[in-house]
C-alpha cells in the first residue's frame, strides 16, 4: 500500500514536470508591490507583452505601480517557443490620502525658476531609472537604510486646495540630522548629485536587472558615481535638504523606471516564503 502512494505521487511528479510549464512567483499582487517571479524551466517572460530579464535559474521582478491597472498579462515562452498566459488580478491598495484647504496659492504651484529646476531633476532621476544590466546584486535582500520612525508612506496623496498633488513616490524615515545612511543592498553608484529641487543631496543604487533604490535629502554625499559599494556601507548623512520639512531619509525604489513601495523590499526575504504556483497543462 505504502509503495503504491509513493509510486502515484512519484508519477506525478514525473507528469508535471513533463507536460506543464509552471512559474512561481513570490509576493503580494497588490498595487505597489514587488513580485519575485521563477520558472520551472528555461524560457522567456513577457509582462504585458514586454520582455523582461530572467538570470540563470530563471528568476525575474515585477512591480506594479500605485495606480497599477487590475488586469496583468504574464506570458511565457519555453524552448519549444510554446506560449502560455497567466491574467495576474492585482488587487487594489488603499491609500492614504489627506485633504488640505486654505494652502496659499503660490505653495500649491510651482513658478517657472522652479520649474526649470525640477525639470533638471526629472531628467537625472529619469536617467537613472533607466540603468539597466545583468547585475543580481537585489538577490542577497534589502535592509532598512537607517533606523527611524515611519513619518511618510509610500503612496499617500495630498489633495492642496481641491489640486491633487503628486503621490508620494518613497518611504520616509525620521532619523536624527547627521545619523548615517547604509546602502540597503550592493550596488553601483548611478547618482550621486548635490541640491536637487525636491530631494537636495540625493544617491540612486543600481541593484541590476532595472532595479534602484533612492535615498533623498541627505546633508552629505559619501560615494561617487560609478562606484560599487556593499550593503550596509555608508552612503551619506541624514539631512533635510531640497523640499524637506525636517531631517528625514526619503528612500525610494524603481523597476524598470517604475516607482513602488520600498516596503516590499524590505520585505523580500519574508515574501520569499509566501510563493504560489500559476499553472496550465
Ligand atoms: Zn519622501
Amino acid at each position: 500500500m505504502k509503495l503504491n502512494k509513493y509510486l502515484c505521487l512519484t508519477c506525478s511528479a514525473i507528469f508535471l514536470t513533463f507536460s506543464a510549464e509552471a512559474v512561481e512567483l513570490c509576493g503580494n499582487l497588490n498595487q505597489g508591490e514587488l513580485v519575485i517571479g521563477k520558472l520551472d524551466n528555461v524560457g522567456e517572460v513577457y509582462l504585458n507583452g514586454k520582455k523582461i530579464d530572467t538570470d540563470k535559474d530563471g528568476a525575474f521582478l515585477m512591480a506594479f505601480a500605485r495606480d497599477e491597472k487590475e488586469n496583468q498579462l504574464l506570458s511565457i515562452v519555453n524552448q519549444q517557443g510554446e506560449t502560455q498566459s497567466f491574467a495576474l488580478p492585482i488587487a487594489p491598495t488603499d491609500w492614504n490620502i489627506q485633504n488640505i484647504t486654505g494652502v496659499p496659492p503660490r505653495k500649491v504651484n510651482p513658478s517657472d525658476g522652479d520649474l526649470a529646476a525640477i525639470n533638471k531633476e526629472n531628467s537625472l532621476l529619469g536617467r537613472a531609472f533607466k540603468t539597466l544590466n545583468q547585475d543580481t546584486f537585489w538577490q542577497q535582500g534589502f535592509i532598512k537604510p537607517v533606523e527611524g520612525r515611519i513619518s511618510g508612506e509610500f503612496g499617500g496623496q495630498r489633495i492642496m486646495n481641491k489640486v491633487p498633488k503628486s503621490p508620494h513616490r518613497g518611504m520616509d524615515i525620521a532619523a536624527k540630522e547627521g545619523t548615517q545612511v547604509k546602502a540597503s543592498a550592493a550596488g553601483k553608484v548611478v547618482l550621486a548629485y548635490p541640491n536637487l529641487f525636491y530631494s537636495g543631496n540625493v544617491v540612486v543604487l543600481d541593484h541590476g536587472f532595472g532595479l534602484q533604490t533612492v535615498y533623498a535629502h541627505l546633508k552629505e554625499i559619501k560615494v561617487k558615481l560609478g562606484e560599487t559599494v556593499e550593503q550596509g556601507d555608508i552612503i551619506g548623512l541624514v539631512g533635510k535638504t531640497g523640499r524637506a520639512t525636517g531631517p528625514h531619509l526619503h528612500f525610494g525604489a524603481s523597476l524598470r523606471n517604475l516607482r513602488f513601495n520600498p516596503q516590499s523590499l524590505l520585505d523580500m526575504n519574508n515574501n520569499l516564503q509566501k510563493c504560489f504556483t500559476l499553472q496550465t497543462k
